[in-house]
């Protein structure tokens, strides 16, 4: 089966969908993007994806390439045509196509929309999750406006390579005062010894993630204890448990930071409990 993406208005076999050289997303990075999953062939989390890629636009002053109820069912739609029953939906918009100029193009430039679909693989991602992942530390060195879900990853990108290079999974950026911001694709989180769950505040230093929310949401509906606070590196290579959040990889655990072993080296109760209970706590809609 071929696969289809949604380019611009149309539905075309994916390798042979194509931009124009002069997209701004391709010259600047002037655009912004969005990942949902795909499980049991529902879309997790829709509204709250929506929700930020709006926010995003808003931010960088981009209009939304058509209105919400239509975006949502070309993702549909993509996730349809390329009969996805797990794994990840991406939708990007950019400023458009217009002459290189850093300036924003005149107000008739449309913005563009990408729509891709890919199956994954629940099977190898569970295996993954038994065993958990490793994590290394780099320097944060991004823009301060990491709240935005803009496509300018160059430093995550750079962050993730050094990671996969050092045989690890995931890289945890860490600021000028010690402590951890996020993952180069996720949120961080640890456990500590005394069971209480802690990850960084959404108002510096971070992406507002879809998964940690409906992680706060089930740690509200638990009633488990939790701290909303930055957390050192140091204290994080102590912690009982870690583990990290996004679309791609739902709760995973982290089972060594560096060279240190988190815990006794395996994933931690509480981290297993949340994966388990995550998709009973997400908001799901048909495909
Ligand atoms: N932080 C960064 C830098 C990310 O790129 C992502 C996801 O791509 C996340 C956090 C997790 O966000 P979400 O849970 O919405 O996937």
């Amino acid at each position: 089966m071929s696969r289809i993406a949604y380019v611009n208005g149309r539905y075309v076999r994916h390798a042979e969908a194509a931009i124009h050289i002069e997209d701004r997303g391709y010259q600047f990075a002037d655009g912004v993007y969005e990942v949902c999953e795909i499980w049991h062939g529902h879309l997790v989390d829709e509204r709250r994806h929506l929700d930020r890629l709006e926010r995003s636009l808003n931010e960088l002053s981009i209009r939304m390439p058509m209105g919400r109820a239509a975006l949502s069912q070309v993702l549909h739609e993509v996730v349809r045509r390329n009969k996805v029953r797990d794994g990840l939906v991406y939708m990007q918009v950019t400023r458009g196509v217009s002459r290189r100029d850093h300036v924003f193009p005149p107000a008739s430039v449309e913005p563009a929309l990408v729509v891709t679909a890919r199956s994954s693989q629940p099977a190898a991602a569970s295996a993954l999750a038994e065993k958990g992942v490793s994590v290394i530390s780099v320097p944060e060195n991004r823009w301060e406006r990491v709240d935005i879900k803009t496509v300018g990853l160059l430093p995550n990108v750079l962050a993730k390579q050094k990671a996969k290079e050092a045989g690890a999974k995931e890289a945890w950026f860490v600021d000028r005062d010690g402590m951890v911001t996020e993952g180069g694709s996720t949120n961080a989180w640890i456990v500590t010894k005394d069971n209480c769950l802690v990850t960084r505040p959404a108002t510096s230093g971070i992406l507002k993630g879809i998964t940690r929310q409906v992680v706060l949401d089930m740690i509200e509906r638990n009633g488990l204890t939790f701290e909303e606070r930055a957390f050192s590196l140091e204290e994080a290579k102590q912690a009982k448990e870690a583990f990290m959040t996004a679309a791609t990889t739902v709760v995973m655990p982290v089972v060594r930071i560096d060279d240190q072993a988190i815990g006794n080296g395996h994933p931690g109760e509480m981290t297993r409990e949340l994966r388990r209970m995550f998709h009973e706590t997400a908001e799901v809609s048909a495909v």
